[in-house]
């Protein structure tokens, strides 16, 4: 079937790829002029199933409501910036109990899970090398009072049997020796064993040159402006000059703007923006004082990974409209990270800076299925984890558009079956 993918970020590519396989005749349309540009760019680099936890929980409203008067928070809301996002805002803070947020966190991880096993078997099959780690993750703590919070959660997650372990201070630095001149500012960590790290920018343009080879083709710096439907099928992706691109089936995997797409036919998806900030800067001295572990200061909630030479650190998640400009405040948390934790890992007067939109569904899980057109299938809303269930929703949506049994169960996934 003449198969069309919308949005060129890692859930696009990897779209394009299991339909590729499956013997579709694929055409992916991303609306920037490079592959991989937006919040696929600017992502932590943490393959990290132990991190599945939802971020609608019981603390979420009180951190909200704290960001309204406190600047410091890592989770901000500007009720202001974003007026349209009242339902989603409504939706969100419908998840925010402890029961929603465990079963939420549950469909994740399994998702999470399954997406590490076929990214991994995709890499090795294609021999891809995207600067990939495997080593683990490491989620550290200085509070005392959260870190012993933090291990009662991590119970959640270990109870499926993914495998995480307590670390004390001496512990963190066996697992990473970066942290020996730091130890006496951390109080432990849980180390996400199986976890991984990697650059999905570089795995999103290798993996792309892969389908070329395959005979995908790539529309690149062409804007779809609205999908055109009729009869219960969508006919055609058509850009604002007019050009129409048709097909038996579409993938919307258009990030952020997926939302508006699906609107343009009269669907309705939650899908939101959260924005983060991405540092980026060159590893000093052959990267003998940077972190070999990806991680996450739990304190600060700034994550941090290595991708080859150069030192990727990403924080907080504002809800503030679709918009991502951004000055030196904003890489404040960031910036206390680098000093405190890492402060020679880096040359940090050489960094590039940008700010970007996770694609944010009020529960948790991505979106995944058709609504009322039986050939529009969605790939989108994977929130703060896309890189790392990018390979896991791209090949059910191959297996949902060839009409197979998924490898996992959807249900939580689908837009129709979120309680
Ligand atoms: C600061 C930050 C840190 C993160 N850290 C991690 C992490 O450590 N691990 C992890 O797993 N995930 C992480 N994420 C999340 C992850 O990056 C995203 O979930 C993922 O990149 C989403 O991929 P995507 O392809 O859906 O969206 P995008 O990368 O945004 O791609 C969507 C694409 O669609 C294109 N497009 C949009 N509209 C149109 C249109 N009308 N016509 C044609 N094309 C269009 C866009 O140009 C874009 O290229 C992080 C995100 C951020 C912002």
């Amino acid at each position: 079937m003449k198969a069309v993918v919308i949005g060129g970020g890692i859930v696009g590519v990897t779209s394009a790829y299991y339909l590729a396989k499956d013997g579709h005749e694929v055409t992916l349309i991303e609306r920037e002029p490079a592959l991989a540009t937006l919040a696929s760019a600017g992502n932590a680099g943490l393959i990290a199933p132990g991190h599945s936890f939802a971020w609608a929980s019981p603390s979420a409203p009180k951190e909200l409501w704290r960001s309204l008067t406190v600047e410091d928070t890592a989770l901000r809301v500007n009720p202001i910036k974003a007026p349209g996002m009242f339902f989603w805002g409504l939706r969100f803070l419908r998840e925010c109990n402890a029961d929603r947020a465990t079963r939420n966190t549950l469909v994740k991880l399994r998702l999470a899970r399954y997406s590490q096993g076929q990214l991994d078997a995709l890499t090795s099959a294609e021999n891809i090398d995207y600067h990939d780690a495997h080593q683990g993750c490491l989620y550290v703590y200085r509070d005392r009072a959260k870190f012993e919070a933090g291990v009662k959660k991590m119970k959640l997650i270990t109870d499926q049997g993914l495998q995480q372990q307590v670390l004390d201070p001496d512990g963190v630095v066996e697992a990473d020796p970066v942290f020996r001149p730091v130890k006496d500012k951390i109080v432990g960590a849980i180390y996400g064993v199986t976890d991984a790290s990697g650059d999905s920018v570089k795995l999103a343009n290798d993996l792309a040159d892969r389908c070329r080879a395959m005979g995908v083709k790539f529309h690149v710096g062409m804007a779809i402006d609205r999908l055109v439907a009729s009869d219960g099928r969508v006919r055609a992706a058509q850009t604002r000059k007019g050009i129409s691109v048709e097909g038996d089936l579409f993938v919307l995997a258009a990030g952020v703007q997926s939302t508006a797409l699906a609107r343009s036919v009269g669907v309705r998806i939650p899908v939101a923006p959260a924005k983060g900030y991405s540092a980026t800067f060159p590893i000093k001295n052959g990267g003998e004082a940077a972190p070999t572990l990806g991680g996450v200061d739990e304190q600060l909630l700034v994550a941090w990974c290595r991708m080859g030479d150069r030192l990727r650190l990403t924080g907080s998640a504002e809800f503030t409209g679709y918009e991502t400009t951004y000055d030196d405040r904003d890489f404040r948390g960031i910036m206390k990270l680098a000093h405190e934790l890492f402060p020679e890992a880096a040359d940090y007067s050489a960094g590039s800076y940008r700010a970007c939109n996770r694609p944010m569904t009020p529960d948790g899980p991505p979106i995944l299925g058709t609504a009322k057109h039986s050939n529009l299938f969605f790939n989108t809303g994977h929130g703060h984890m896309g890189f790392t269930m990018a390979c896991g929703t791209s090949k059910l949506t191959a297996d949902l558009v060839a009409g197979r049994p998924t490898d996992i169960p959807v249900e939580g996934m689908l837009l129709n079956s979120r309680p």
